[in-house]
């Protein structure tokens, strides 16, 4: 018999992040909506009454793992609450101006036109976290439960493979896997529909598609690693509301990658690095590229006098339409970055994600009108997708990330062709079109063809502590706390690989691309080779090690709940 507490709830949504958010309070309105309306004679069909609604988050608080660059897209927030902002939705700043600059390592170029896809003016520079901190407690006003601290650690399915729910991982088990004092059960939470929003690389959405097959016949997905720093810089160095997108340096032009500097009010600035996680050099490290980015003279310039006061970081998905997962299976939907709804060519997720758990809701909704929560019902989420402005803007840049697995010279040419021709030119894309990240990876005895730099990348970057960091410091400024005493829940399934094999072919990359110092080749004095040491209580939770890994040997799974960085303010 389980000891296990089962609840049952009508919908449950797995992560508080702008999708989910958006999604259950979009419901809530929806159902409403559809009551009176039925209630008043206007529509047929039957009342569907209050549901109980939950919303699961493993932070310790909405907000606490939200990361983002962030300028945010106002069109779908406009849609879900006209008057966001007489609402007091906490936007930072407006964008006045744009900027694109070219970068080289002594300096760079103000490019004369800004790239259509990156202008801004007029939308918002924002802190995703306070958004997702406000729209939680506009969530709680409507009446929707939300549990912080509940990580969802597995996907509940009935006979039929039909997800039924999720159960909540264990709290107080030690790190020897024996139960603590303060030992409590996870519980089941039972759903007629469960969604998940759990941003990119969920862990369920992971489970629920390896297991239903819900990548097959499409592309494989292909991610970004974002690594942001919080700034405060003197008033006269950046502008509030300016926003600059930078191309070039430190990135070789095999690499996807592009900075970001973001002016904030109170002469905050928000600055990042993206760096594609389908590079070919295993000796690349994207917290060092950022840190790099941060030594050419002009962005030296923006930060010169100011002080680091916070750091995160990220994947992103960035493959695209063509890399979208099926979004619905019986029992269950995905949204946001969970289903790639990300726009790679503009950098924005934010407002993509947002409709995504809208036209969600708006399922839902149908599903308990006629009481089938079956892929028969649930399929009409992926038809509103592509009936929406969410297909008018994803489909034309479909082939934008792939275009960048040939270089950057031919991405370019490509971007633009597909911008003029709506996506349908997309003559310099590779054959395989898009490869899985981690099978691009090169050897280091395998030179392929192009050269590998052989750890000379980063000879000349010093952390000196005042404009470059390294990881540990970084970490420190993410606020991240696990207890030691619990699992690692960092699964290497075999460390052989990591001692022999990853050793040898790629120098055990796991060092260098997680942004968080987790992972350690140390040295064992009996067996005299070096092992792998996972120091997971600095998981900074961006995913990276589960999808950059070559062997994917790596598998990341939910800690105990309230455990993680805290990005409140990021
Ligand atoms: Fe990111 Fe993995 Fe490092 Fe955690 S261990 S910070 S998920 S790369």
């Amino acid at each position: 018999m389980s000891e296990r507490e089962q609840i049952p709830m009508d919908v449950v949504f797995v992560g508080a992040g702008p999708a989910n958010l958006a999604a259950a309070l979009h419901l809530k309105g929806e159902i409403k909506k559809h009551d009176e309306m039925v209630e008043k004679g206007f529509k047929s069909g039957k009342v569907i009454g209050d549901l109980e609604i939950a919303i699961v988050e493993k932070g310790p608080f909405v907000g606490a793992h939200i990361l983002s660059g962030g300028v945010m897209d106002p069109i779908a927030i406009r849609e879900l609450m006209p008057d966001f902002l007489a609402q007091g939705c906490p936007v930072d700043s407006v964008v006045t101006e744009d900027a694109f600059w070219y970068l080289t390592e002594k300096g760079g170029i103000n490019a004369p036109l800004v790239p259509p896809p990156l202008k801004n003016k007029g939308k918002y520079i924002v802190s995703l976290s306070k958004v997702c901190e406000w729209l939680g407690e506009k969530c709680e006003a409507a009446g929707i439960n939300i549990f912080p601290e509940f990580p969802a650690a597995e996907v509940l399915y009935n006979e039929n493979d039909a997800v039924i729910g999720v159960r909540t991982g264990d709290k107080g088990i030690d790190k020897d896997g024996h139960r603590k004092p303060n030992f409590e059960p996870g519980v089941d939470l039972l759903a007629k529909v469960t969604v998940l929003g759990e941003g990119s690389r969920g862990s369920l959405a992971k489970q629920v598609t390896a297991r239903l097959g819900l990548d097959e016949g499409k592309e494989p997905q292909v991610f970004s690693i974002g690594v942001k720093e919080l700034w405060e810089v003197p008033a006269a160095n950046f502008a509030e509301g300016k926003v600059v997108h930078t191309l070039g340096f430190p990135s070789d032009t095999r690499t996807y990658g592009g900075g970001w500097i973001y002016g904030m009010k109170d002469n905050v600035v928000s600055i990042g690095y993206v760096t594609g996680l389908d590079y070919e050099d295993p000796m690349i490290d994207p917290h060092a590229e950022f840190q790099k980015f941060k030594t050419n003279p002009k962005v030296a310039e923006v930060l010169k006098g100011g002080k680091m006061i916070k750091y995160g970081a990220k994947t992103i998905n960035a493959g695209g339409y063509f890399t979208m997962p099926k979004l619905y299976a019986d029992g269950v939907l995905i949204v946001g970055d969970s289903g790639s709804f990300l726009n790679g060519q503009r950098i924005k997720g934010i407002h993509t994600a947002m409709k995504s758990g809208m036209l969600a809701a708006e399922t839902i909704v149908g599903a308990f009108e006629h009481q089938d929560f079956s892929s028969k019902t649930l399929k009409h989420y992926d038809e509103k997708v592509n009936l929406s402005w969410i297909y008018d803007e994803l489909h034309p840049v479909r082939n934008f990330h792939a275009a960048f697995q040939k270089g950057r010279w031919s991405a370019l040419l490509n971007t633009g062709l597909q911008f003029l021709t709506r996506g349908l030119a997309w003559g310099f894309m590779p054959k395989e079109h898009h490869i899985a990240g981690h099978e691009r990876m090169g050897k280091l005895i395998d030179n392929g063809n192009w050269k590998i730099e052989n750890g000379k990348r980063y000879a000349d970057l010093k952390f000196d502590k005042e404009l470059t960091f390294d990881k540990v410091t970084d970490v420190f400024h993410a606020g991240v706390a696990h207890d030691e005493d619990q699992p690692s829940h960092l699964h290497v399934l075999d460390t052989e690989i990591c001692a022999t094999r990853c050793a040898e072919e790629y120098g055990n990359p796991c060092q260098r691309f997680c942004p968080a110092a987790v992972y350690e080749m140390e040295e064992n004095v009996e067996s005299g080779r070096k092992e792998l040491k996972v120091n997971f209580s600095n998981c900074v939770h961006c995913k990276t090690c589960d999808v950059a890994d070559p062997y994917q040997i790596i598998n990341w799974v939910t800690p105990e709940g309230g455990g993680g960085p805290n990005y409140k303010g990021m």
